[in-house]
């Protein structure tokens, strides 16, 4: 999803904020991922949790972009300037400018000894910019719009987004009139749809977002009706949200005044999983997005799409065993063993990345899984390192692979008999790349010899390519 050139710039902007001192590596929980890539933090500027709001300290990564920017030390402004573009942020101030137009922030960014921090959520929203959250390890991962990754589907079903002649661009004093902006006098949603009450034609510009999932609902020309605040919550800085606990796939509705010229409201509905949606909007004072199409997932037959990747192969051997086995072959014998077990599965399809000793590159993986739209991604491997680690792992990169990192663990401690080395998270292509949950497990240690005895006969690997068909199951529901 490309956004256009100023919220690429209003990216960097958010990123930029720090200035002199160059920081070392933090010893501390704490981290913040670039596009796959570990950035170093200094002491004072790590990721933190502000009344809600996790707010990080971007230098590091505005440097990692190779951006340039301007602090005034005096009014404690961020100016940068990109083209024709110029953007302001000042310390404590919850509004930046873009060429003079105010754009509101949920938090102000704020000053931490050497360091400015700003909203992640913020970023991420207003850069179009991917973000994760994980909670456990405090780590937050970014996706910058131009790495190829994230989503890859910038689907906007709500055709263009302006209204009418004006762009919004400076000086036309109309824009703004508020006689000629629509009033938002109710958000509500109910029977799996986001429901807008608007008094005026809106042509609401929606847009998909992941890690986390969220759909995001643009209405230029709009403002809340001052009704509105009398009967749902809206706070003095024109933030609001309810929870949404009847819906499988959705947490949350969130809305705010987001932009003052044009005067733009912005719905966010918090997804727990990615969904499709359809816009209806017939002019008739009600916007719709309806999350149903999407009940039926893939090829409406209701089946599962489940991917299975053997890693490495052909000229890509993997690991080597302490017996001179190779890794890439244990991968595809246990890959081809779960595809036989969940093969007689009905609503299971199975999709392998190889089934043969072949080499797909990693990101030939990630894009097949994409490009169908699996349900899961199951990576198989096993591990190497020092000779007395042993056991098994499974990793995760984006948060919404939690649940079935969680689930597929189980089954791989279970059914290997060998040591819990745990759930991790780790910045692994396959995924994260991949736009579905996805994990990858490390089916024991073949630098070890007690693993490497096991994890070529057929008991071992019988016993985990089932333990894997049954966490499958299990995660999807059969
Ligand atoms: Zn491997």
């Amino acid at each position: 999803m490309k956004k256009s050139s100023w919220m690429g710039f209003m990216f960097l902007v958010m990123v930029m904020f720090l200035f002199p001192q160059i920081g070392h590596a933090a010893g501390g929980g704490t981290g913040i991922y670039l596009d796959g890539k570990a950035l170093e933090l200094s002491k004072n500027a790590q990721v933190q949790n502000m009344s809600g709001n996790v707010m990080i300290p971007i230098r590091v990564v505005v440097e990692e972009l190779g951006f340039n920017v301007d602090w005034d030390t005096k009014t404690r402004t961020v100016t940068i300037q990109q083209s024709d573009t110029e953007l302001k942020l000042v310390v404590n101030q919850s509004t930046a400018t873009v060429n003079g137009n105010k754009v509101s922030l949920p938090v102000a960014p704020k000053l931490m000894t050497d360091t400015v921090i700003v909203p992640i959520r913020f970023v991420s929203e207003q850069m179009g910019l991917s973000v994760g959250w994980e909670n456990t390890s405090k780590t937050v991962y970014l996706t910058s719009p131009d790495s190829g990754s994230g989503t890859g589907n910038g689907s906007d079903n709500g055709s263009g987004n302006n209204n009418g002649g004006s762009d919004g661009s400076g000086s036309d004093s109309n824009v703004n009139d508020t006689a000629n902006l629509a009033n938002v006098s109710g958000i509500s949603f109910n029977n799996n749809q986001l429901m807008i009450a608007v008094d005026k034609n809106v042509k609401p510009n929606i847009f998909k977002m992941s890690e986390p999932n969220r759909l995001v609902v643009d209405l230029p020309y709009t403002q809340f009706a001052s009704v509105f605040s009398s009967n749902q919550s809206l706070d003095s800085t024109m933030n609001g949200f309810f929870d949404v606990t009847d819906y499988p796939d959705v947490s949350k509705v969130r809305y705010a005044l987001f932009n003052n010229n044009p005067s733009t409201i912005r719905v966010v509905i918090d997804l727990n999983n990615a969904k499709n949606y359809t816009l209806i909007n017939n002019n008739d004072g009600l916007i719709i997005v309806d999350l149903n199409a999407d009940s039926n997932d893939n090829s409406g037959n209701g089946n599962k799409l489940v991917v299975i990747d053997a890693g490495h192969g052909g000229s890509d051997s993997g690991a080597s065993s302490v017996t001179k086995k190779k890794e890439k072959d244990f991968n595809l014998a246990v890959a081809l063993k779960v595809e036989k077990l969940l093969g007689n599965e009905p609503n299971i399809e199975i999709v392998m990345t190889r089934d043969s000793d072949t080499y797909p590159t990693l990101q030939e993986r990630a894009k097949l899984a994409n490009s169908i739209n699996a349900d899961i991604f199951i990576s198989i491997h096993a591990n190497a390192g020092s000779a007395t680690a042993s056991g098994v792992e499974t990793y995760y990169t984006k948060s919404d692979s939690l649940a079935l990192a969680n689930v597929m663990h189980k089954y791989l401690v279970q059914s290997s008999g060998l040591s819990d080395r745990k759930v991790r998270t780790k910045s692994l292509h396959v995924t994260r790349e991949t736009t579905m949950p996805a994990v990858l497990l490390e089916c024991g240690y073949l630098s070890n010899s007690k693993d490497d005895a096991v994890l070529f006969t057929e008991d071992f690997q019988n016993s985990v390519a089932e333990g894997i068909a049954k966490g499958i199951k299990e995660y999807l529901g059969m």
